[in-house]
């Protein structure tokens, strides 16, 4: 390729969905990514489409989510994923069959009534059902559950299919994929970045860090410095049953998502946090978070009981010290784009669509200037700088 038009750091989904806007729109894109793609956070998460607000906590988090501000962005990536597999002309084993989030507490099914009025505001078809009327739907669920919203839109999608999707599809487009070419440097040369991996380089107008739990670094690369708080969670397998429940079924007060996906699998997890994160190598899993998380969600769905532990895993999540996703323009920085952060996995369509339309010089479908970088930005390791 001659010079690219647009470098983009990460090739996890966030990196991929850019990298095919782009190159869908014309644009010559390269993608560098430090191991093999799609092995980090969007290899192994646990791919749920959140449509309706998740208002809750993952275990040890300490700032909620506003999940009324990300309503209508999620409604966005719904229709995103609605065509996503005719978009990329491939299966990627989306199901989209609907979620319960239940509610065991008087509170809890209060809150479920808020969130259901910001969706209702925002267009997000959800209905709030008593605990019988949700078992007559899903007579899995068990008598713990006194009431539950409803979302015909939740789903899931196989993330070990999505991101090499997105990939291939940029490809054929023209993009260019340097899987094991970690990002080592980044030089403003002009109006351009140079951009290193040890002794080669690609220079262009515009890079897009995709990074993940690795903005914060390779921003530093280019002197901008980008406070994020990344943490490792952990995912749960069963063995595989026969088909036995079609929905995602989460917990509003805590952090549970279990679902049955196409292999026959019951993956369970919530955001439970891993024992420890591990920024250069494999995070490690914790044994308290496994069994708080099996046993949680064993009281809301007995049937997991019966079922085989087949295996577990941690991966590394991208968070931000206010919860809220990161996309954008790094302000002072032309040309220098960051996307990351919260339910990046649902929300990758829409980042990825939103990031070539503001490369284009377009405005994105949604305004999103209120979750630009710059509330991020700090002078060096130690002084934040207000927006
Ligand atoms: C266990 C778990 C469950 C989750 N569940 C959900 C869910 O159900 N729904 C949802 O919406 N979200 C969920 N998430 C969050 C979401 O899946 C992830 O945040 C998202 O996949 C991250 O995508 P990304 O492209 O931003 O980052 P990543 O997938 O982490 O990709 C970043 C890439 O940057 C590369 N990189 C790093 N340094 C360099 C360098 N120097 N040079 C080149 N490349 C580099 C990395 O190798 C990596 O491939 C979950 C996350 C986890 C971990």
């Amino acid at each position: 390729m001659t010079q690219p038009d647009v470098i983009v750091v990460g090739a996890g989904i966030l990196g991929a969905s850019a990298a095919f806007h782009l190159a869908e729109r014309g644009y010559r894109v390269v993608v560098l990514e430090r191991g093999a793609p799609n092995r980090e956070g969007s290899g192994t998460t646990a791919g749920n489409l959140h449509i309706q607000a998740i208002h809750t906590r993952r275990p040890g988090q300490e700032v909620p989510v506003d999940s009324a501000r990300l309503l209508p962005l999620q409604l966005r990536a719904s229709d995103h994923w609605s065509r996503i597999e005719e978009q990329l002309g491939a299966d990627v084993e989306l199901r989209r069959g609907g979620g319960f989030m239940v509610a065991e507490t008087a509170a809890q099914e209060q809150e479920l009534r808020e969130k259901h009025e910001w969706e209702r505001h925002a267009g997000i078809p959800t209905e709030v059902l008593t605990g019988d009327e949700a078992r007559e739907r899903l007579p899995l669920l068990s008598d713990r559950v006194r009431a539950a919203s409803w979302c015909p839109l939740d789903g899931y999608a196989n993330p070990l299919l999505i991101t090499p999707a997105y990939l291939a599809a940029a490809r054929r487009h023209g993009a260019e994929l340097h899987p094991f070419t970690p990002v080592t440097d980044i030089r403003r040369v002009g109006d351009d970045y140079k951009v290193l991996s040890g002794d080669r380089s690609w220079t262009a107008p515009v890079v897009v860090n995709t990074a993940g739990p690795w903005i914060t670094e390779i921003s530093a690369l280019a002197g901008i410095h980008i406070r994020m708080s990344p943490v490792a969670i952990q995912m749960h397998v069963t063995t595989r049953v026969p088909p036995m429940m079609h929905h995602l079924v989460q917990h509003i007060g805590e952090g549970m998502s279990v679902k049955q996906v196409s292999a026959g699998n019951l993956l369970i997890g919530g955001g439970w946090p891993a024992a420890g994160l591990d920024m250069a190598g494999r995070s490690t899993v914790s044994l308290p978070s496994m069994a708080g998380n099996l046993a949680q969600a064993g009281r809301i769905l007995p049937f997991l009981g019966g079922l085989r532990l087949l295996r577990m895993w941690a991966g590394p999540l991208a968070a931000t010290p206010d919860e809220m996703p990161v996309i954008g323009e790094v302000p002072g920085h032309p040309g220098f784009f960051v996307a990351g952060g919260t339910y990046a996995f649902t929300l990758a369509p829409v980042w990825g669509d939103t990031l070539c339309r503001r490369i284009a010089g377009e405005p994105p479908a949604d305004p999103v200037d209120d979750l630009g970088p710059g509330r991020l930005l700090y002078d060096d390791a130690t002084t934040p700088v207000s927006p």
